[in-house]
Parts: structure tokens; sequence; C-alpha cells
């Protein structure tokens, strides 16, 4: 049985995919026994989806009046 620390920095670091077999088993075995661990997994991938939107979004460039709107609101 992994300990909990093993399970969640598997996880966190994203070495959960590239990891041996029996390891992974080990952490879905893990998951499945232990809840803290998997509320642990729920909250990194809020944590990734959110990520991931805010970064869709930045991606969009400013329009082009985006500066001139900026200074018409600072002037009111
Ligand atoms: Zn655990």
């Amino acid at each position: 049985m992994m300990t909990c620390k093993e399970v969640s920095t598997l996880i966190s670091t994203g070495g959960f995919s590239d990891a041996p077999l029996t390891r992974r088993l080990g952490v879905r075995l893990h998951l499945l026994m232990c809840r803290h661990c998997r509320a642990f997994r729920r909250q990194l991938e809020a944590v990734a989806r959110s990520a991931r939107a805010a970064a869709a979004v930045h991606e969009t460039e400013p329009s082009r009046d985006f500066e001139s709107k900026i200074a018409a609101s600072l002037k009111r």
C-alpha cells in the first residue's frame, strides 16, 4: 500500500502516467480506499482546468482600440 504522500506527490508532479504499471495500480488502489487523496486529485483537476481556461482567454489579443478605451475611461 502506497502512502498518501507518495500518491499525492505522484499526482501533483504529473508523473502518474509515466510511472510503471505496478505504481499506477498502487495509486488507483490507494485512490479507491482513500478519500483524502481523491479530494486532493479533484482539487488538482479543478485548478488545472481553470488554469487552462485562463490561458485560453489570454491567447486572444486585446482589441485594437484597447489602449484608447483605457485612456478614455481614465479621463472620465
Ligand atoms: Zn491517501
